[in-house]
């Protein structure tokens, strides 16, 4: 069921190559290095892959059927093109809960949060992908320089993300608009996931903003 969770009890312990048999196969001391969070039906996962050739992306999902969904569909595409899509996985697990089970310290270059579930209701406000604490776990497994990425087409989510965001003391934020400008993800997390198509489909407005992981923490 949805609720059911196997997880490693450390990232020593997780066995990648079932997820990346010929990518690991090529280059075996590569690691994650990408986190598409609540990637959804895998869009941004799936137009990662070129975009980043080099680096292993991993979808994470916590519906049972939207991750079989996923994991098919980059069956089907290895099949298809079998040179490609060598280097993106999805995988089953409630990422508020268990990212240091599967990432060592500093992992990460990229993170990602695209069109977060909102939780309007104020008393689900503590369900929200972003918060103080889990900001922390986030620091914690981005590599310093490492980007986190977050859109929404909820204007209060958006506020809310980056209001957290830009209180931490481990992310800045990336306000320069030639860095922004030269970044091909940014193109992708605005149009590549089914979430943000429809929001294209009925000409929603969309709300992003990129932060970079520090290594010295800012005085706030
Ligand atoms: N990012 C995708 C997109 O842009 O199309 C999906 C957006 S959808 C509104 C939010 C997704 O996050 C859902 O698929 C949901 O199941 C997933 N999700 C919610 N909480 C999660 C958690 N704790 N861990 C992993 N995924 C989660």
């Amino acid at each position: 069921s949805d609720n059911d969770f196997n997880y490693p009890v450390s990232p020593d312990k997780m066995d990648w190559s079932p997820h990346y048999p010929q990518f690991l196969k090529d280059h075996p001391e590569k690691r994650v290095e990408v986190a598409d969070v609540g990637c959804g039906y895998g869009g941004l996962t799936v137009s990662l892959s070129a975009a980043l050739p080099d680096q292993m992306i991993l979808g994470m999902e916590i519906r049972d059927k939207v991750v079989q969904y996923v994991d098919e569909r980059i069956v089907k595409l290895r099949e298809k093109e079998t040179d490609k899509y060598q280097n993106i996985s999805v995988l089953k697990t409630n990422a508020m809960k268990y990212l240091p089970n599967y990432f060592y310290k500093g992992q990460l270059q990229k993170i990602f949060f695209l069109f977060p579930d909102p939780h309007f209701k104020k008393a689900n406000h503590k369900r929200r992908i972003i918060s103080s604490t889990l900001l922390s776990e986030y620091a914690y497994v981005l590599a310093p320089g490492g980007l986190a990425y977050f859109i929404s087409d909820v204007e209060e989510l958006y506020l809310w993300m980056y209001k957290h965001f830009a209180a931490h003391p481990l992310f800045e934020q990336i306000e320069d608009q030639q860095i922004l400008l030269s970044d091909p993800c940014i193109p992708l997390i605005i149009n590549s996931s089914e979430e943000a198509r429809k929001v294209n489909r009925i000409d929603g407005k969309k709300w992003y903003a990129v932060f970079r992981r520090i290594t010295e923490p800012r005085i706030i």
